[in-house]
């Protein structure tokens, strides 16, 4: 198997591939110490193990190759929406990396750990001021995991009421992963209308909570990018049936020092530490997802919980109500470090001023474009605009060709046909840290990719050309993905 384009022109060979049997890359330094008695024969290996044989430049250039085939924010503009593919400041992957904490063993005692334990509980305490939480939990791995630890402890709250509440209400924008860690949790989901504007439909809403719904599980701003404006009513309405009020703030670049969930009427939260606060995460690479929650919900929070007491920082796993472990450890503390960087680097004014830029740019692109797309919202966005294709492309033409097309002008696409309320949906989110030139391009090439649909539809149906592998069958890639190399296997060279 070789990466080869649609073509098989080949790109990059696999180091396999190159190997030749014997070659070196390294030399050992002579032996300064005894040479201790081999290894007792029944633990070696009888046959060499079967690696690639190479020089250093070989493998250098391999994986530096191999690098450059891809998008990145790096390289290039990376507009995906509800995903906040912003620049995270180097500064903090170095912290990340220095040995004192990568080194860290998980098992060290409380008091020879006193530093990431310290770092741990601010950082807590930092995300709860900026949610208007009362208690943090940093331990689950994820967005999803943290809406699945939000519910778990959502449920554990009515049992210990003596309420069976079975039903989470969702908005039928929302992220596909609400109703999944819902049906994780041993709930079940309920469907809840949105208006033609994109917010919740309160007359649907009030027809659908009971006795029976413990959750109402909303995202903000909502999964198009716009600010609920009834948030107030909701709130009340939840509570006053006994709800519990659960914000999805995967996505917090338009909050962040602006709003605190908690003021509006929410009683948890999670977070995307991945998304707003200085990880990179393409790739489906690491994250991690704390939930935040108000006082009556604190003793529920999964262990263990860092407490501070007479100057030291220790973990306690004694909490009777807690729903217990959701991660081993002590979450992934790699990234949470990155965040309790990244707040340091900020402080409370850099923060306002992530939200207010990131607001402005997704604005800047929605003016720019209005005149280009006959469906473009005319109320203002958030962090993110979501634009319908519907009627803007020449004949034939649909959205995924747009995408496609952009990858020949250097641009990322932006989400696509999501959210899928919106038909042709195309959902930009130009973050923060984007110049003006940058945006001032991308709304250009757009309008020359749209005049191109009526010109000549073929440039977008043939697109992308100038990438590494052309237009992948996407339904093939995803359900019968062939990732192996099997040795001996010829490549098509
Ligand atoms: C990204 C996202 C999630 C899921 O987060 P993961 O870290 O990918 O699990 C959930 N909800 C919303 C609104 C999101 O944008």
């Amino acid at each position: 198997m070789t990466l080869s384009s649609g073509d098989s022109k080949i790109i990059e060979p696999l180091l396999f591939e190159k190997s030749v049997p014997d070659r070196q890359g390294f030399t050992w330094p002579e032996l300064d110490v005894p040479a201790s008695a081999p290894l007792p024969s029944n633990l070696r290996r009888r046959q060499a193990p079967d690696w690639p044989e190479l020089a250093e430049l070989q493998v250098v250039r391999h994986f530096t190759r191999l690098s450059q085939l891809n998008y990145s924010l790096d390289t290039h503009f990376y507009p995906l929406g509800s995903c906040t593919m912003k620049y995270n400041p180097k500064a903090n992957e170095r912290a990340a990396s220095w040995p004192e904490f990568a080194e860290l063993h998980p098992l060290r005692p409380d008091h020879l750990s006193q530093g990431i334990l310290e770092i741990l509980f601010n950082l807590e305490k930092w995300l709860g001021d900026i949610c208007g939480m009362d208690a943090v939990t940093l331990q689950p791995s994820a967005g999803a995991q943290g809406e699945l630890t939000g519910i778990l402890v959502a449920r554990a709250y009515h049992e210990s009421r003596g309420q069976n509440r079975h039903v989470v209400l969702i908005p039928d924008s929302a992220h596909g992963t609400n109703p999944a860690s819902v049906a994780v949790a041993g709930l079940t989901a309920v469907t809840v209308k949105s208006t033609a504007d994109g917010c919740l439909d309160i007359d649907d809403l009030k027809s659908k909570l009971s006795s029976d719904v413990a959750v109402l599980m909303m995202t903000v701003p909502n999964t198009l990018g716009l600010f609920e404006p009834k948030i107030l009513e909701i709130a009340r309405l939840v509570h006053d049936s006994g709800a519990l009020f659960y914000m999805d703030g995967a996505n917090l670049n338009a909050l962040v020092g602006l709003v605190k969930p908690g003021d509006l009427g929410f009683d948890i939260i999670h977070v995307n530490v991945h998304k707003t606060f200085s990880t990179p995460h393409g790739g489906g690479g690491p994250g991690a997802g704390p939930v935040g929650v108000k006082k009556f919900l604190a003793d529920f929070l999964p262990i263990p919980r860092i407490s501070l007491k007479d100057g030291l920082y220790s973990l306690s796993e004694e909490s009777p109500k807690t729903i217990g472990r959701v991660r081993s450890f002590q979450g992934n503390t790699g990234i949470l470090i990155r965040a309790y960087c990244y707040l340091r680097l900020q402080g409370a004014q850099g923060l306002a001023s992530i939200s207010e830029n990131a607001i402005l740019a997704a604005n800047y692109v929605r003016v720019t474009l209005a005149p280009l797309f006959p469906k473009m919202p005319v109320t203002p966005c958030m962090h993110e605009v979501v634009v319908s294709g519907d009627g803007a492309y020449g004949p034939g033409v649909k959205t995924l060709d747009v995408a496609k097309r952009l990858l020949d002008y250097g641009f990322y696409a932006p989400t696509i046909y999501f959210p899928l309320i919106v038909p042709e949906a195309l959902m930009i989110e130009p973050t923060e840290t984007e110049t003006r030139e940058t945006l001032d391009l991308f709304c250009e090439t757009i309008r020359t990719i749209l005049d191109e649909s009526r010109r000549d539809p073929s440039l977008l149906k043939n697109a992308p050309t100038t990438t590494p592998v052309r237009r992948l069958d996407e339904v093939k890639a995803a359900r019968e993905p062939n990732l192996r190399h099997t040795r001996g296997e010829t490549s098509p060279r």
